[in-house]
């Protein structure tokens, strides 16, 4: 039995236990419906994500439509062989893909967190009103829990890149028009490359930022990548390390 099904039949005995642990299966749905798109993404999304370090469906929702803007739209889709004169022939296949409902999911979900914790004020649960929202919410993610509705990925254009640790990545070309700066997906490399379209796809130049030395005032290019990262100033031959910390300066300090 699925953990929609299963929360309805906590809902039906109308008790405060009840809506609590239909909340605990309404949310392991949602963390269903975001996994089940990882295998999609594999080569697009980065290492937290596919590897679980980072699981929050809101995390996970966030970072598909990051790789995929039309992650989001629902549409059909229609496979079908061409007639000789060029013409699409009749339809082998068809199927609608849910659009996914991102702000939705994210949201019902946190909003199902406040059930299945214990309110630090002791404020009285207002088991009527959370019912409703509980029972809404089964029937809005439903849909998305059914092995027959379609998720899909690969549709549209994308290019391929092979990073220079090896790791090799996909980006989809609507998503490159949004964002065009791109991280290696790998959590070791992270290096940031900036795409750029062309007339064939896109070109992949490493992202680099500017580093002005305080003891000689020369600019030095530094790639953005994976830290501690150490590098020579072009002027002076000063090592530097780029490394994450907390620094502290002095008040009067310009910053
Ligand atoms: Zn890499
Ligand atoms: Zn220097």
């Amino acid at each position: 039995m699925d953990h929609v099904a299963r929360a309805r039949e906590h809902l039906a005995s109308g008790t405060e236990t009840g809506l609590r642990h239909a909340a605990l299966e309404l949310r392991m749905a949602i963390e269903r419906i975001a996994y089940r798109f990882l295998p999609l993404y594999s080569q697009e999304l980065t290492d937290d994500i596919l590897k679980g370090w980072n699981w929050q469906p809101k995390r996970i929702l966030d970072a598909l439509v990051d790789c995929n803007p039309g992650a989001e739209q629902d549409f059909t889709i229609r496979a079908a062989f061409r007639n000789p004169n060029g013409s699409p022939g009749p339809s082998v296949f068809r199927g609608k893909q849910q659009g996914l409902p991102r702000k939705l999911l994210s949201r019902n979900y946190d909003k199902l967190g406040s059930l299945v914790h214990v309110d630090p004020r002791g404020k009285p649960l207002d088991l009527p009103k959370m019912s409703k929202f509980a029972e809404a919410t089964a029937s809005r993610i439903e849909v998305y829990c059914q092995e027959t509705t379609i998720v899909a990925n690969g549709l549209a254009p994308a290019v391929t890149f092979t990073c220079q640790c090896g790791r090799v990545f996909r980006r989809n070309m609507a998503a490159v028009r949004i964002n065009a700066k791109v991280r290696c997906p790998a959590d070791s490399c992270a290096a940031v490359f900036d795409l750029t379209e062309t007339s064939t796809g896109a070109v992949a130049v490493r992202h680099h930022e500017t580093f002005v030395c305080p003891s000689c005032q020369a600019h030095t290019k530094v790639p953005s990548g994976a830290i501690p990262l150490h590098f020579n100033c072009a002027g002076c031959g000063e090592r530097f390390i780029v490394d994450e910390g907390i620094f502290v300066r002095h008040d009067s300090e310009p910053e």
